[in-house]
């Protein structure tokens, strides 16, 4: 399998729009999250972010080139491309109450009664097979409904957990044990970075709490790919006052341990 990063970033991208931090002034690019896979000609999205039509443009491909869409969760940052389908022939997997959410609450449901969308509702932990892929959805911790993915081709698997705080359940640890590759939530390195990012949102950061943040700061991420023996894991979802990446592989960098970046492909 190859994958593409085509998004490394959080909801707001980097650099947030008006923002004056370090990162934002740094010219350091992290679009909304999204991933490319492919392999034997057959291409999977994972996501369909705000930034979708740059991320395809950068990729050379239209939507009519993508074979199926995996999504994770309704949340704005991984939903709102999706009326970019608008002319293809896409078959979308996902947790059933994720679709529901996607197409029926939020209002892309005109893109499946145009045929442009087909609907394969999962359940959690039940295996799909789709063009020489099995993809199985494993719930993570983050808002529900919503949910992580395990890929497996050729005697190779790809986790995908790019939304999650640390309280996974223990049935989706052990799907994502072992992994060849792991794309793994790491909002930002350290509690001086997500207090920036509240502080920017709340005007100061006396309301906010670890325990809160629905996501992983690197040093968790690194530390739970450790414990899951993944031959590779790489930080995505960063979000804007996150360091530049030139200083995010100084300081987390190793053998088993990347920090993605938008463009960035990897082999599985
Ligand atoms: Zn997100
Ligand atoms: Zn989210």
């Amino acid at each position: 399998m190859k994958i593409t990063i085509l998004g490394s970033g959080c909801a707001w991208g980097t650099p947030k729009a008006g923002c004056e931090c370090s990162t934002c002034r740094s010219g350091t690019e992290r679009k909304r999250f999204g991933l490319l896979v492919e392999a034997e000609g057959v291409k999977l999205l994972v996501d369909a972010s705000p930034d979708l039509r740059s991320q395809l443009l950068g990729a050379r491909l239209g939507v009519e080139g993508i074979d199926g869409l995996l999504l994770t969760h309704p949340h704005y940052d991984h939903i709102c491309g999706l009326g970019e389908f608008r002319g293809a022939k896409t078959e979308v997997f996902g947790l059933r109450g994720v679709l529901h959410a996607a197409f029926e609450k939020s209002g892309f449901g005109y893109l499946v009664r145009g045929g442009y969308l087909k609907l394969r509702p999962m359940t959690a932990y039940r295996a799909a097979t789709f063009r020489g892929f099995r993809i199985t959805p494993i719930p993570l911790d983050h808002d529900f409904p919503s949910s992580g993915f395990v890929l497996e081709k050729s005697g190779k698997k790809v986790v995908i957990a790019n939304d999650t705080a640390p309280n996974i359940p223990e049935k989706s640890l052990a799907l994502m044990r072992g992994a060849d590759l792991l794309l793994i939530d790491s909002w930002a390195e350290d509690m001086a970075a997500v207090k920036k990012a509240a502080r920017l949102l709340y005007g100061d950061d006396s309301r906010f709490r670890l325990s809160e943040l629905r996501h992983l700061i690197i040093p968790e991420a690194k530390a739970l790919s450790a414990m899951l023996d993944a031959r590779k894991a790489v930080a995505v979802h960063m979000t804007h006052t996150a360091a530049p990446q030139k200083e995010l592989e100084r300081r987390f960098g190793d053998a088993h341990f990347g920090i993605g970046y938008d463009g960035l492909a990897l082999k599985a």
